[in-house]
């Protein structure tokens, strides 16, 4: 996502703006999360036992596919492959900068959002 209209008719944009990572993020139910970490871990052990049997370039090739750089290191090979994992199971989120209204993501892949602007009173939890 690069740009969203939020219904104040503030642009929020992730694209070009100094603080994006403070106003987006994903949303991860946590079914979905435990999948994500569970399929991440197993892909890093993968990872790992590649490296230790030295085969990490093939791992990296049949995982990333071929224009995946081969001399990358191994730290952030294991920060890709939760970018992979992560990415497929949230709903993006963005918080408007004027109104503070949260847009997020109908459905997984789906360009509409829906607007969730902050009543006048806050809620405690009990
Ligand atoms: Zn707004």
């Amino acid at each position: 996502m690069s740009k969203l209209a939020c219904e104040c008719g503030a642009i929020l944009s992730d694209v070009g703006q100094e603080d994006s990572d403070k106003y987006w993020g994903v949303i991860y139910p946590c079914g979905e999360e435990n999948s994500a970490r569970e399929k991440a871990s197993q892909q890093i052990q993968s990872l790992v036992n590649a490296f230790v049997s030295g085969e990490v370039s093939k791992w990296l090739e049949e995982y990333f596919g071929k224009d995946y750089p081969s001399d990358m290191e191994l730290a952030g090979c294991v920060s890709d492959i939760l970018q992979v994992c992560y990415q497929e199971k949230g709903l993006a989120y963005g918080r408007c900068h004027q109104c503070r209204s949260v847009l997020i993501q109908s459905e997984r892949d789906s360009s509409l959002y829906n607007n969730y602007a902050p009543s006048s009173k806050s809620s405690v939890g009990i």
